[in-house]
């Protein structure tokens, strides 16, 4: 048999059996949650003629979309923010329905413009990891300077990819694409020294001519300052979104403490969190993080916390919208109960 005919089977007898376990009760998600807490990972909101035009339309979720998954949280958890579920966790409270906290990663504009009103309608509170030397300068993040200036290739012609994966290749980044052309182009970047990803940007950059849109900003203090007052926990997501294993002692201190200081400058209050670039950490950045005066961080390891989960080294869920889909290309809860169950993690 050949793919085409396979693949509607397959799609189909994954429905069945996420809806089976769903119906039964096997993969309800408050059952399965009981006593653990779970972390869901959200990055952009863009409505989707914006998602569209952005190079990772998997970390988005649209609107709509992020109203479903609240309706879903709503539903089986008790959702909040990051540190405030932790404690509460922490001290054994057992609310009628398991702790889930809310993260948002990277300080987007568009969390404050698109999914702060649909965290409002279901009084949810959330919490915002901020990267923040990035905030200070109103630059981009540098995954997405990669992605916008790999998306303008592509968008463009196959002489122009072509180039562009030719200028890469003294940077290490393999000339023949191993995965989709953004995909390739920044997975390869993330293994490059950061000097030598800061030149290759702007080499990039200089030959396609590209730059952000405008709606692709990250929020400025202000904007932070209204999602804090608004009863949002505010976390750090380092200086400069680096990898923190590539970083050496002082820098550590610097992507860690000094984060924590500038946070605590603009916000006047104590910052708790923080969240792991890129999910990447090691024994050096958990022990910077420790010594920075965090009292919990996050990573992007998949699963649910139990009690002897590391408070420096918490597991999250990350909420991909095409992943939950259904064979008929809707969000599916059979399919999101499935995922965040761990019954079968790759499904
Ligand atoms: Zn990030």
């Amino acid at each position: 048999m050949n793919s085409s005919i396979l693949k509607p089977i397959k799609l189909l007898l994954r429905d069945v059996l996420a809806e089976g376990l769903f119906l039964s009760e096997i993969s309800d998600p408050s059952k399965r949650a009981i006593g653990k807490l779970t972390v869901v990972t959200f990055h952009r909101v863009l409505p989707e003629n914006l998602r569209q035009q952005y190079p990772y339309p998997g970390i988005c979720v649209t609107p709509e979309e992020l109203r479903w998954f609240c309706i879903f949280f709503n539903n089986y958890f008790t959702p909040g923010s990051l540190t405030n579920t932790y404690q509460r966790w922490q001290e054994d409270e057992q609310p009628k329905k398991p702790f889930l906290a809310i993260t948002f990663d990277d300080g987007q504009l568009d969390n404050l413009q698109y999914g702060l009103p649909v965290l409002d309608e279901f009084d949810f509170k959330a919490t915002f990891y901020i990267p923040t030397l990035n905030i200070d300068e109103a630059s981009i993040l540098w995954h997405d300077r990669i992605g916008y200036c790999a998306f303008a290739a592509r968008s463009s012609s196959e002489k122009i990819m072509q180039k562009t994966l030719e200028l890469a290749q003294p940077y290490g980044i393999p000339v023949k694409p191993t995965s989709a052309f953004e995909n390739h182009i920044i997975q390869h970047s993330k293994r490059i020294s950061p000097e030598k990803r800061k030149q290759f940007i702007e080499v990039l950059e200089g030959m396609l001519k590209t730059s952000h849109p405008a709606w692709g900003r990250l929020m400025d203090w202000n904007e932070i300052r209204l999602i804090h007052q608004q009863g949002h926990e505010i976390g750090s997501h380092s200086m400069t979104h680096a990898l923190m294993p590539q970083c050496n002692d002082q820098e550590l201190k610097y992507e860690t403490a000094e984060s924590k200081r500038r946070l605590e400058a603009e916000l006047n209050t104590q910052i708790a969190s923080f969240c792991y670039p890129n999910g990447d950490y090691d024994a050096r950045s958990v022990d910077a993080v420790r010594k920075a005066g965090y009292t919990n961080a996050v990573t992007t390891q998949w699963g649910k916390n139990q009690s002897e989960q590391s408070n420096f080294q918490l597991k999250r869920c990350d909420v991909n919208t095409f992943n939950n889909w259904n064979r008929k290309q809707q969000l599916s809860a059979a399919r999101f109960a499935l995922r965040l169950s761990g019954l079968q993690p790759g499904l």
